[in-house]
């Protein structure tokens, strides 16, 4: 829907929430501020034409939000409200829709992503000329930009004392719900939310998507998750098991808030809960720093890696995109990633250690190729993962940490119950065997290594050598200092 044929109710003023990656109606501290305003308010959601540009015309995202959406719409409707939503460019329909709903205030939740922040400054620009305020609030995280430094007041890099510092500051204030309850609304005539086809993508993404999406999905995965966060320490690691979460693309597109998240958590009464709560810490240690740092998104954070010779061979990417590499546990792992849009985190450290240091390739194309797939794909995180992974990185795995694969997989996956659910050509393969195919003294009569499955496209020990000698030649990184 071109927002141009949206008709306002009235010409009395409202106030204007712009929902972006917080898409839920409670605990919401841009909503609560707007409610808190007096005036009646409306919601809007902009599908953002540059964003879906470059997106496959198959994507599991776009459903998620749309079904996300969906679930607000539903809520709305319960106060006799309806969700805006449009097809465009923020920058220019915001303003439009401000000063057809008579707005005086836009309320929105910050987004600390490079590409965002230049979008709402150009916004805030635009409605000032029109005597409108963008009024921006933190939501998406405990602790913003700024608010956690060093004693020098300069920004961490180091994750241990960043959480240190975290964990000493937080008061039970900052994980305070936002009321959202008092207030009133602006009472609208019915709006449809454009389908998937409308917006230009296939309507059977909705298909794929396999997490619960929404509020409601949220909830859901937090109470399943509840009961098993004491024992997150001892299965987090292990893809096969049910150990983790699965709450990241709610944390991603807000219909989780994060004061919910760092609830169930803080303070801490087990060593699970403790773990758990220190991968939040994470989350936010690689949002401030992006914030510090936005040039990491494009280039390593380690000046003597800014170049690094990679010969970067694009039969072997293809290989490793596709879950073709002879190596078992890297093939699930990016099998799992293409089927359903979610990769467990040791899994991510494997297969993105594996592109760098096995098969030499520049860690942003591995990077791409995550936020292209990845269903809870968050800009922060992604750059920190794989610059962690390649060593380039603040607070990186040392270059000369070079994951053995089959070592990994016989530790994370020693049954092969994870690899044979991904990679069901291993399906016979005893659980000596399938870790590494190649070395296996006995293979199934009927499988033949090179034809029903990849011999193996590198060898590790040979491809370790190479790697270190890359990185050493490019000479020792400078050492990271400060951050107490
Ligand atoms: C190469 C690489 C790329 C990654 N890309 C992303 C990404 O695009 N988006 C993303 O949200 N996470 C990313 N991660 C971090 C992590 O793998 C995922 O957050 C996690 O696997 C999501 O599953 P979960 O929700 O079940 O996590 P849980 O284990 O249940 O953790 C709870 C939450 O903590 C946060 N979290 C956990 N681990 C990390 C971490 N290492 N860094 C930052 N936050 C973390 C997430 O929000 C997660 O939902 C990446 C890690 C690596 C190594």
């Amino acid at each position: 829907m071109p927002i141009h044929s949206f008709s306002p109710p009235n010409q009395d003023p409202h106030a204007l929430c712009w929902l972006r990656r917080d898409l839920r109606l409670h605990d919401h501290a841009a909503l609560h501020h707007a409610l808190k305003s007096g005036l009646p308010v409306a919601c809007v959601f902009i599908f953002d034409s540059t964003i879906l540009q470059s997106l496959p015309s198959q994507d599991v995202r776009l459903a998620f939000i749309r079904e996300s959406l969906l679930q607000v719409q539903e809520q709305l409707r319960q106060f006799g409200s309806e969700l805006i939503t449009a097809h465009g460019d923020p920058e220019q329909l915001i303003p439009e829709l401000a000063a057809s709903l008579n707005a005086n205030a836009v309320y929105a939740n910050e987004d600390y992503e490079p590409a965002a922040i230049s979008r709402d400054q150009t916004v805030l620009q635009r409605l000032g000329e029109q005597d409108v305020t963008l009024q921006l609030f933190k939501d998406h995280v405990i602790f913003a930009r700024d608010e956690i430094l060093t004693q020098q007041k300069q920004p961490y890099t180091v994750f241990t004392p960043y959480k240190r510092n975290w964990l000493t500051r937080i008061r039970s204030e900052d994980v305070q719900s936002y009321d959202c309850k008092q207030g009133s609304w602006a009472q609208l005539s019915s709006q449809a939310i454009p389908s998937l086809n409308e917006l230009g993508f296939q309507d059977d993404s909705k298909d794929q998507l396999l997490s619960p999406a929404g509020w409601q999905g949220a909830q859901t995965l937090l109470e399943q998750f509840e009961p098993r966060i004491h024992a997150y320490q001892e299965r987090r690691d292990f893809p096969a098991k049910r150990g983790v979460s699965y709450l990241a693309p709610h944390l991603r597109f807000g219909t989780l808030s994060i004061r919910q998240a760092v609830s169930l958590a803080w303070p801490s009464d087990s060593d699970g809960a403790a773990t758990w709560l220190s991968e939040l810490i994470w989350r936010e240690f690689y949002q401030q720093f992006l914030w510090h740092h936005p040039e990491t998104a494009t280039e390593s954070f380690k000046p003597a890696y800014k170049s690094l010779p990679f010969p970067n061979r694009e039969d072997w990417f293809e290989a490793w995109k596709e879950g073709r590499t002879g190596y078992p546990i890297v093939d699930a792992a990016m099998r799992q990633l293409n089927q359903t849009g979610y990769m467990h985190n040791r899994l991510r450290m494997i297969s993105a250690s594996f592109l760098v240091k096995d098969l030499l390739i520049d860690w942003r194309w591995g990077e791409h190729y995550f936020a292209e797939k990845l269903l809870d794909y968050d800009m922060a995180s992604n750059v920190g993962g794989w610059q962690w992974a390649a060593s380039t990185g603040c607070d990186a795995q040392p270059y000369f940490r070079i994951f053995n694969p089959v070592t990994q997989s016989r530790k994370f996956d020693p049954e092969g119950q994870f690899i044979r659910r991904y990679v069901p050509e291993l399906l016979n393969l005893d659980k000596q065997a399938i870790h590494a195919p190649w070395q296996a003294k006995q293979l199934p009569l009927d499988f033949k290594l090179g034809q029903h499955y990849p011999a193996p496209v590198v060898d590790h020990d040979v491809q370790r050598h190479l790697a270190l000698a890359l990185f050493k030649q490019a000479g020792e990184p400078e050492p990271i200092d400060g951050n107490t």
